[in-house]
Order: structure tokens, then C-alpha cells, then sequence
């Protein structure tokens, strides 16, 4: 396996992580993010040359992409090795972040295929990079839940399309593509400090790349749909992919290999703020309750970083049922969303204060993380049941 030089060494890695998740700073303004993403890239800057993806080896034949930073969020991926080819969970942003990917499992895993792609939920930055796969010429299937076919069918496009109209707010929870790069050039043009100048360049180039490259986008939709369980059996384990319930969205599954003890998480279960755009608040608790009886020890997650231990999912679990019952109680009390983000407080929430568990680096980004939360949260804690399609939810 390809030596990687950094797997541990960066002790912010995980605080910028928590900042930078994009349904966090879903609320923030576009000078914010930026400079945690500058922060962040110069932190980076002695390895940020070796590839979009950080690779690790978790167990035999399980590999797991970290996602460094770019211009736009990009998921994770889980690379599972087979007798013959290859399995990856989830599929980035846009198709050029999977190809990056493909080339550093060719260069630093296997020469084997890609055989499946597991898309774990609809989202834009799960799967809209999976045309790349299907354009390797070999034969891929792309496996999902049949809710999550059905999402990106409904939202992908229409999503991504307000992303890079410069007439529309854009979509919640995902930056809005056009105004953003109106706002870095302006900014370039002012910038008279070299290394700023060149952040901002940067930025401007990935986000042009990206609107060029995703223009005329349609979805590669999911070739293998199933309900609850779809099982890939393999010479020596098998990989399990299975719907536990509402989650973050009405269709997320995770990919659990009894054998490796390794589950693929997405976002249901992932370190830092939740996000709450397409979620089942009530429910999820209950979702990560079922996965947690799975026989596991390592957790792949759709962003940040691997985990070896369950402090995380189980505060995540626990934050999501406590803010949960609040927005709820405050609701019925006739609360409107401004109320409640300055009732329901970091300092408030009992499941922010338990020992080993970390939601975000700073004071500052713990409150916004909570703001954002209650407010994409806000106008869909009563529901428990999908019903066929999710709104288009644009900014406000
Ligand atoms: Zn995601």
C-alpha cells in the first residue's frame, strides 16, 4: 500500500472538518466560509499537491478516501477491494472528483475495476460524480435505496440549477455556485496581498471548472434499487447494504461488513454538526440505534474522519434527540425559529457536555452549528413518514 505522509498529524484536521461541513455553515456568510477554507488549505499546504483524497487502509482489502478540502463539499469514499474488482461508496460532487478518485485507487490501492458505486443518500455531493464511473467503459452498477433513485431523479438537477443561476438564492444547505464566484472575483480584484490573490485564484478556478464541467448535468441514476437489504457476496465476506430507517434523508443506507466489522456510515452517522435539510429529526435517533446493533468496530463516514470508537455517533445520537424534543416543545409553544436560537443554547444542551465528544472547535462555531440546525430543522420536526418527494428548499 502507497505510504501516505500525514494520516495523524495535523490536530486541527478535525476542528476545521466540524467547521467546514457544509449543512454547518449552511448560514454563513460567503467571507466566512472562505476563510476557514483558506485556514484550512494552508494547514494542508505541505501535502496539498498529493491528491483530492487521503487514503488509508482500515482492515484488509478496506480502504477509506478522506475528502480534502475543495471549492465545494465532496463526500468520503469506502473502497472495498473484491476477489476480482471493486466496490466504492459514494461518488463526490461532480464527476471530475471521482475520476481523481478512480486514478489514486488505480495508483495507490488496485489495478482492479470498479465494479459497483454505492450512493448512501441523494445528495449532490454524494453522487453526482457517478457518470464518471460509467465512463470508464467498464460495466458498473450504481446501487441505492429505491427512495434514494427516486430523490435524485426529483432534486438533483433542479438543486444544482439554482446553484449556478445567479438569479436564484440557491439551494439550502449547498452554496449558491454563481453569486460566490461574483464575490471572489471581486474580491481578487481588490486583493493586493500575493498569497491571498492566490487562495482566491484558486477557489475561482475550482468553482469556474465546476460550473463548466456540471452545466449540461444529468444524473447518473442507480442502476440496482432495493427496500431494506441488498447483500454482494464476496469469496471471503460480504458487504451488507441496508436501510435502518428515517435518517438524514428518507432513503440513507449503510454498507456493514460483518467479516471487517467496518460499516460505511454516509451522513446518517458521521462526526460534527448534522444536517438537517432532508432529515426525519424524530426518527434518526432511532435509525442510529438499529445500525449500532450492527457488530462493528471501524466507521466510514460520508465526512470527517475515520472512527475507530462510538463517542461520536453515540453523541450525534444523542444531540439529535435532545435538540429535537426542544424544537418540538418550543413549536407547540408557539415559538418561531429566531426564538428558539436564542432559547436553545450551547449551554443549554446537555448532550454538548458529554465527555468525548466534540462537535466543532470552537465556541463560536458550536453556537452557529445549533443556530443553522434549529433552523433547517425548524419546518420539518413533525415529520415520521416519507411521502414520495422532498421540496426544492431554496435559500431565504
Ligand atoms: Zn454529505
Amino acid at each position: 500500500m502507497h505510504r501516505h505522509g500525514h494520516p495523524h498529524t495535523h490536530p486541527t484536521r478535525r476542528d476545521f472538518f466540524a467547521n467546514l461541513l457544509h449543512g454547518a455553515l449552511a448560514g454563513a456568510g460567503v467571507l466566512e466560509i472562505a476563510r476557514y477554507r483558506a485556514a484550512w488549505a494552508q494547514s494542508l499546504a505541505p501535502t496539498a499537491a498529493s491528491g483530492l483524497f487521503e487514503i488509508q487502509k482500515v482492515a484488509e482489502d478496506v480502504f477509506f478516501a478522506q475528502a480534502r478540502p475543495w471549492a465545494l463539499p465532496n463526500s468520503n469514499a469506502a473502497v472495498f477491494v473484491n476477489t476480482s474488482d471493486v466496490l466504492v461508496v459514494d461518488a463526490h460532487s461532480h464527476p471530475a472528483a471521482a475520476a481523481a478518485l478512480i486514478a489514486q485507487i488505480k495508483s495507490e490501492i488496485t489495478a482492479k475495476p470498479v465494479r459497483y458505486v454505492v450512493d448512501t443518500h441523494f445528495h449532490f455531493d454524494h453522487t453526482q460524480g457517478n457518470r464518471a464511473y460509467l465512463n470508464t467503459g467498464n460495466k458498473v452498477d450504481i446501487v441505492a435505496s429505491k427512495t434514494t433513485k427516486q430523490l435524485m431523479a426529483q432534486l438533483l438537477a433542479p438543486r444544482l440549477k439554482a446553484a449556478l443561476d445567479p438569479a436564484s438564492p440557491g439551494p439550502r444547505g449547498s452554496e449558491q455556485v454563481a453569486r460566490q464566484l461574483e464575490d471572489l472575483r471581486q474580491r481578487a480584484g481588490k486583493s493586493t496581498a500575493a498569497a491571498e490573490k492566490a487562495q482566491l485564484d484558486q477557489r475561482i478556478g475550482q468553482l469556474e471548472s465546476f460550473a463548466a464541467e456540471m452545466k449540461d448535468f444529468e444524473p447518473a441514476l442507480p442502476t440496482i434499487t432495493f427496500d431494506k437489504t441488498h447483500v454482494i457476496k464476496e469469496k471471503g465476506y460480504e458487504l451488507h447494504l441496508e436501510f435502518h430507517g428515517l435518517a438524514h434523508t428518507a432513503g440513507d443506507i449503510v454498507v456493514f461488513c460483518p467479516q471487517k466489522r467496518v460499516i460505511a456510515s454516509g451522513d446518517a452517522i458521521h462526526p460534527g454538526f448534522p444536517t438537517f435539510l432532508d432529515a426525519y429529526p424524530e426518527p434518526w435517533p432511532k435509525t442510529i440505534d438499529s445500525v449500532a446493533r450492527l457488530p462493528f468496530d471501524h466507521t466510514l463516514p460520508g465526512h470527517g474522519r475515520v472512527q475507530h470508537d462510538r463517542k461520536d455517533m453515540t453523541g450525534q445520537r444523542n444531540y439529535i434527540e435532545e435538540l429535537t424534543e426542544k424544537v418540538i416543545a418550543g413549536k407547540k409553544a408557539g415559538q418561531s425559529v429566531a426564538e428558539l436560537q436564542r432559547s436553545i443554547t450551547m449551554a443549554s444542551l446537555k448532550s454538548l457536555h458529554v465527555d468525548g465528544y466534540s462537535i466543532a472547535a470552537t465556541p463560536e462555531a458550536m453556537e452557529r452549528g445549533v443556530r443553522n440546525n434549529i433552523d433547517d430543522m425548524y419546518d420539518r420536526v413533525e415529520k415520521v413518514t416519507f411521502t414520495g418527494s422532498e421540496p426544492l428548499r431554496l435559500r431565504t
